[in-house]
Formats: structure tokens, sequence, C-alpha cells
């Protein structure tokens, strides 16, 4: 049976915002979860007047004067959980992307803003990630109707440098996909089967990650970390016994921090990278906000490019904006909370990403065939299982050259 795109239009936005950490003392948001408003306090107001003693700098001072206030889909204060953010802003992404519907979920903000927290969290305070992973086999071992497998990647960017979590491999390069758009070359993909092995993988490319964030300075807050799923599905049409594939990727994107965006340094060597990245990130989220038919700037970094089939819309996509209500982060958590406004803007198109699967055909014929063979006892359909054989190795030899052409040119 198809499925028809579902009913999200634009890219749907969340804020959310962590408790004051230990060396900060001044609370500068005001957030308001029923109304969906986060909003700057107000120093004229004479009840907050004793604040403004405690800002050191004028020029903060004059820019905080008047409030700040914005509107998202949804704000999630300091008591929130990650499992509650996952429930309400990400699920309906795990569940269309069991029906071949890309998805995509980013966390964005400045560095100790809450990015990794919401994204991977810890065993008691389990991230949208593992969320997803939980959720994703729960639905697949009620689902009688479809057959899936579920495939996993864990890369990151760093300096413009595509490296993969799961090996160690290095500036891996991209190519177009026919079934996914855009994929890197060589990262290695494993199939899961259940939720533990999702939780494996992803500890397992965390230890490489906390380690090489050992021997670079500012590494984890430099580096993009994108946790890929492809699920690969098929259902057999009981009218016709024609089967259908469908194929989607969902990516985790836990991106650097915001904050190399809005510093004048240099835009040469590493930090020039990082801003690279996500200046184009950025960049990318404006004009596609703008809504105009313009060129899009995917090519010009390497997130951008590995997302570019998710960005230009063939996805279903959340971005949780992490930001800091302490009066030391203003700027940043403005800055973060703009880019917010700009992205959930953005239009998408999800399409169903089906395919009449001819391979998987065969398969069930030859199991069918062995099936009856086994009932009769006989080997009568021998000749009719090897021609089948033969249709079958031959598919198996096209999937080989075709696995090379997408793994190693
Ligand atoms: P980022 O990945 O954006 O740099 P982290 O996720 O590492 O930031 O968070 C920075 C610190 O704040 C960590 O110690 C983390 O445990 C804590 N933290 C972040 N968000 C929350 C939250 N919602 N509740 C409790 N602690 C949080
Ligand atoms: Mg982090």
């Amino acid at each position: 049976m198809l499925n028809s795109p579902p009913k999200r239009e634009t890219i749907k936005v969340c804020i959310r915002v962590r408790p004051l950490l230990s060396h900060e003392d001044i609370e500068y948001w005001d957030v308001d979860e029923v109304n969906s408003t986060i909003s700057s306090l107000n120093l004229s107001d004479p009840s907050n007047q004793s604040l403004q003693n405690n800002f050191m700098s004028k020029a903060l001072m004059d820019s905080i004067y008047t409030s700040q206030s914005f509107h998202f889909d949804k704000i999630y204060g300091q008591s929130s959980s990650s499992q509650t953010i996952y429930k309400e802003m990400c699920r309906d992404i795990t569940k269309n992307v069991l029906t071949g519907i890309n998805g995509s979920i980013f966390t964005y903000g400045q560095t100790t803003s809450g990015k990794t927290f919401t994204m991977l969290g810890n065993p008691k305070n389990p991230g949208v990630l593992p969320c997803v992973l939980k959720d994703m086999f729960d639905l697949i071992e009620k689902d009688t109707n479809n057959n899936y497998r579920v495939f996993c990647s864990y890369i990151e960017i760093y300096n413009e440098n595509i490296h993969d979590l799961l090996t160690d491999a290095n500036s891996l390069k991209l190519i177009d996909d026919n079934k996914y758009g855009v994929i890197v070359v060589g990262a290695k993909r494993v199939q899961i089967k259940n939720f533990e092995d999702g939780i494996k993988l992803k500890d397992f490319g965390e230890e490489n990650r906390k380690y090489r964030d050992t021997l670079i300075n500012e590494y984890s807050s430099r580096s993009h970390t994108i946790f890929q799923i492809f699920v690969e599905s098929s259902q057999m049409d009981p009218d016709t016994n024609s089967i259908t594939s469908r194929n989607s990727i969902l990516n985790m994107v836990d991106l650097a921090g915001s904050e190399k965006l809005h510093e004048t340094e240099s835009q040469s060597g590493e930090t020039g990278y990082i801003n690279k990245s996500l200046f184009v990130l950025a960049n990318v989220i404006n004009k596609l906000a703008e809504g105009k038919k313009m060129h899009i700037p995917y090519r010009d970094s390497k997130l951008t490019r590995l997302l570019s089939m998710a960005l230009g819309g063939n996805s279903l996509i959340t971005v949780i904006c992490n930001v800091s209500p302490s009066a030391n982060n203003f700027f940043q958590t403005l800055s973060t909370l703009r880019f917010a406004s700009r992205a959930k803007v953005v239009k998408l198109r999800p399409n169903v990403n089906e395919y009449y699967d001819e391979r998987e055909m065969i398969e069930m014929y030859r199991n069918e065939i062995r099936k009856l063979q086994n009932e009769i006892g006989s080997g009568e359909n021998e000749e009719e299982d090897s021609k089948i054989n033969k249709k079958e190795v031959g598919s198996q030899e096209e999937e080989e050259k075709d696995y090379k052409m997408r793994y190693y040119n």
C-alpha cells in the first residue's frame, strides 16, 4: 500500500533552555512554555532594576535594555526532558522514516548550550538519538506487513575533513547516490537488528570521538557529528503479488558550536573552516527561507553537500535550538533565536522513496519454490530453481558492482 507524504510543510523548530551552569549566576530569559514564547527580561521594569548593576559591559547593557521576544512551535524550559522533546518534535520523523520518507534532526546552538546533552544524553536522561532507536525498533516489531533492514554510520566533519567514527578512516569523500542523494564513500555501514545494537554502535563511535577530543584543542565544539540510520523496507502487495521496496535515511546531526559564526576572527585555517561549514549552513537556510528560486550553495561545504537532499526539502526536519539562559551568553542566545526564526519558515516537500524491487521478487519466488520442493519432497523444480539462481547470481554481481562504485571509486 502506498503511503502519502506527511502534512508537515515547514521545518519544525523548537528551543530548549538548559539550567544555569555552576559558574553562571544571572538568568536573563523568561520562558512561557504555555504560549511558546521566550523573552529577555525588561530592564526598564522596576522589578528587574536590581539586575542592572550586575552587567559589566555598557554595550551589553544598552542592547538588552529593550526586551526581545520570540515565538516558536515549542519552547522547552529548564525542567523539560529529552524524551518529551523527542515525543513532541521528532516522533513523527521516526514513524515516517519507516514508510520511506527521509528525516533529519539537528541540534544547534553555542558550545555548552546543551546540544550533545539533547542528542545523546546519558543513561539517566537519554537523548533524542536513543529515543529514536528505541521507538524505531518497537515500531518495527509491531509491523507485521513489512520486512525491514536497518544500517547505521557514524561520522564527523572536522576542519572540512570527514572522519569515520566507526573505523577511524579519514579524509572520506562524498559522492552522489541515486538512493540517498549524497553519501560518504567508505564510511562503514553496520546493520543493527535491535536497540541494543544501535546503542553499542553509538557508544563505540563516542569513545572514538572522545579520544580525538583529548588530542585536539576545542575539538568537540568544532566538529559536526552525524549519526545516519538507513532504513530499507519491503512489502508485498497481495493483489498483484509485486514487491515494493522503500529506502530512507535519518540524519541525526549534532552541530559544531555556533559561536564561531559570530566572532570576527580570522577566516583562514582551522577556525575559518569551522566557520565555513556553519556559515554555509546558515546561508543555505537563509536562502531557503526566502523561498525564491535561486542558486543554493549546498556544495560550498561538506556538511551542506552531504545533507543537500534533506535541506533541499526531501526530508522532514526538526531543529532543536539549544540556548543558555545566562546573561553572559545573551548575544549567543539572541543569535540562536534569530537563526531559529529563519529556519522555521523553510518549506519541505518530503517524498516517499519507493520502487518496485525485482531482486526481492526473485528472492521471494526462490523461497516459494524451495517451500514447494520441500512439500512434495522431489527435485521436480530443480531446473526452475537453477534458472532463478542464475538470475540471482547476476543480480548479486550487479549489486556488488553497484556497491564498489558507491564505496570505492
Ligand atoms: P554542547 O554540546 O552544546 O557543547 P553539552 O550538551 O555538552 O553542550 O552541555 C553542556 C553542559 O550542560 C553539560 O555538563 C551538560 O550535562 C549540561 N546540560 C546541558 N543541557 C542540560 C539540561 N537540559 N539539563 C541538565 N544539564 C544540561
Ligand atoms: Mg557537544
